[in-house]
């Protein structure tokens, strides 16, 4: 079975830190969930992921960020004490630990004995698949039949240069929208079949 997904993270140039993952299976089968354990203190105060990544996920605070979208970038410094933050009231939010185990029961089923043969596919998906694989803990901890990689939809665009994918018309920096772009673009490609 093949797999889209896009994670959206907090990263410094040392962590890559999940923020958010949607993942769409070739039959059309989706997951997505926000990380209840990620370090808002450090996402409140960073202007990028304010401004593209916040506002697409279930949080409190949601008067306060409309306005703080109102003033021009960089014009305006996000306060650290401002009140964004997952909406735990929302399923969709969950603890790491319990995102880990449904992405594992979502992609390899639940029957040790059945594990299915799984292609992960992301765009621009080096960080995308340190962000799924950390999940788990350590490269040996990758539980059995993850794959080790992630296929990516730049390396087979460079590999065909005369291809072309359809641009994504919304929700760029929703996880579970670009995961269904990248779906999208792999139809487009043949290197996913019609969704069930
Ligand atoms: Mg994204």
């Amino acid at each position: 079975m093949i797999y889209a997904y896009d994670t959206e993270f907090l990263e410094d140039g040392h962590t890559i830190d999940l923020i958010s993952i949607g993942i769409v299976a070739e039959n059309g089968r989706e997951y997505y969930a926000v990380n209840a354990d990620a370090d808002w203190d450090r996402i409140r105060k960073h202007e990028w992921l304010m401004r593209n990544v916040v506002p697409h996920l279930p949080i409190t605070g949601r008067k306060w960020l409309d306005d703080y979208l109102k003033h021009p970038p960089r014009q305006y410094q996000s306060p650290a004490d401002n009140p964004v933050g997952p909406d735990l009231h929302d399923t969709r939010v969950k603890p790491k630990w319990v995102i880990a185990n449904e992405i594992r029961e979502f992609l390899l089923g639940s029957d040790p004995e059945q594990v299915p043969h799984v292609e992960l596919w992301a765009d621009y998906g080096a960080y995308d698949h340190v962000a799924l694989a950390q999940l788990y803990g350590r490269m040996i901890d990758l539980p059995e039949g993850m794959p080790m990689f992630t296929r990516d939809l730049q390396q087979e665009l460079a590999h065909r240069p005369d291809a072309a994918v359809p641009d994504q018309r919304d929700g760029v920096h929703d996880a579970l929208a670009d995961a269904r772009h990248v779906m999208d673009c792999l139809r487009h490609l043949g290197a996913a079949g019609g969704a069930a």
